[in-house]
């Protein structure tokens, strides 16, 4: 290794093209599946207020607390790498009146996240996201919809062991309920918690739930369960989620103990796991958040959304296929002398025109190498041009397959790759 060398910040990572190809490939693909839901794709600004993601996130979470890239710009504000989408893209909702435009507003995003946690295997300072909000509707046909898509597009992707867990933590009121009794439950094991589940029974009970610990996970076995905290209303919209996702023939299993780590979901809750991930293993989450339009200014406005990490969803695509597949090239021009070098030039920009992918060597190499390069690219044709072709204002055209070759015009080589 050289020494001096400027290195990538810890938490951050190169995307190279052996893998950038995947990467394409994902964003494209995500895009056609989501649009044909009728989802548009909203970009928000890269930092924001840091008031946005305190107000919007929580202030007691861990990414607000810990996790902010957060500092004070030359006149004393304080700005924010975003952490996460949803409130960065409720904001730029009520900022820009998108309500005016349809009672529904559907939108997608794929975008950069920045948070300060502690580098892995699938965690990441800097981390892609995918996901959509469906702002406007209280119904559990818009949650079993959302639910579905995000289930649909990463079973798509030949992601075959997923598992989708769903919950509905309620409405405040239920929540609240719940949390009490949550407390009255484990405050005789308080002694027994780690430090960190101490600090959230008071701050935020329900996050205990979320523990890895096995000894707590033991003690929450007999832990009160939130459903049973659930008003009518809200687990008649539970039920309905789940007969709606019944009928779509999503698989997916209950799950307690999912509450998630944000303030502002409410009802229902869910995630998408993959076994091949090991630690690190969720690969969606998401939920509804009806408060929190009203929380940053808006009229009160029901919603819901999910999020899916890309590097994550990298990681399991690439225990089947490790490695994109390789530049593969239409035609390669060869050209034998500095003089065709011009007309090579020309003809490969006349051909990329007409949208050949073509390739011409700039290292003044032998034939025998640009030849060689060729193979490598697995290009269909060479299109050669030596000292006779060019006296002649002719090219030389091998299909690489079959080996079989023709000379023609220079001036018919359009019409010849176009027939
Ligand atoms: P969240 O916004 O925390 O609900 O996360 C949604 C998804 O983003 C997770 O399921 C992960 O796939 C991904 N994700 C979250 N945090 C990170 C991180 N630090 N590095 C890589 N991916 C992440």
């Amino acid at each position: 290794m050289e020494k001096n060398i400027i290195r990538a910040i810890k938490g951050t990572k190169d995307i190279l093209p052996d893998q950038s190809k995947k990467w394409q490939d994902l964003e494209s693909s995500f895009r056609n599946f989501i649009q044909a839901y009728g989802y548009r794709e909203i970009r928000t600004p890269a930092f924001e207020k840091t008031e946005l993601f305190e107000r919007g996130v929580g202030e007691g979470t861990d990414i607000v607390t810990k996790e902010m890239y957060t500092w004070e710009d030359r006149n004393g504000k304080s700005l924010t790498l975003k952490p996460e989408l949803t409130a960065p893209v409720v904001r730029a909702y009520i900022q820009n009146n998108l309500v005016g435009e349809s009672p529904l507003t559907k939108l997608y995003y794929f975008d950069s996240l920045f948070r300060r946690e502690r580098p892995q295997k699938g965690r990441q300072r800097q981390f892609h996201q995918f996901g959509i909000e469906a702002i406007g509707s209280p119904y559990p046909e818009c949650d079993a919809e959302v639910v579905a898509s995000a289930y649909l597009f990463l079973s798509g992707l030949g992601l075959s062991e997923l598992t989708l867990k769903l919950n509905s933590i309620g409405s405040k009121k239920s929540r609240k309920n719940y949390c009490d009794a949550l407390i009255e439950f484990l405050n005789p094991f308080k002694n027994q918690l780690s430090e960190l589940s101490q600090k959230r029974l008071s701050a935020n009970p329900v996050r205990i739930l979320d523990t890895k610990i096995s000894h707590e996970i033991e003690i929450l076995k007999d832990a009160p369960v939130i459903y049973d905290f659930l008003s009518e209303d809200d687990k008649t919209h539970f039920i309905e989620v789940m007969d709606l996702l019944d009928g779509l023939n999503i698989p997916y299993t209950r799950d307690n103990h999912l509450v998630r780590g944000l303030d502002y979901y409410c009802r229902t809750t869910f995630e998408i796991t993959s076994e091949v991930l090991g630690g690190q293993d969720a690969l969606c989450g998401g939920g509804r958040y009806d408060n929190l339009v009203e929380l940053l200014g808006g009229k009160p406005t029901p919603a819901i959304g999910f999020a899916a990490g890309v590097e994550r969803i990298m990681i399991a695509l690439n225990e089947k296929t490790p490695q994109s597949e390789n530049f593969e090239c239409d035609i390669y021009v060869i050209t034998m002398l500095r003089d065709s070098i011009k007309t090579g030039m020309i003809v490969a920009n006349q051909l990329r025109q007409s949208g050949f992918r073509v390739e011409m060597d700039s290292l003044r190499r032998s034939m025998k190498s640009q030849l060689r390069e060729a193979n490598k690219m697995r290009a269909k044709y060479t299109a050669i041009l030596g000292e006779e072709e060019l006296k002649n204002k002719k090219i030389t055209i091998k299909e690489m397959g079959t080996g079989d070759q023709k000379t023609i015009e220079i001036d018919s080589i359009l019409s010849f790759f176009q027939k």
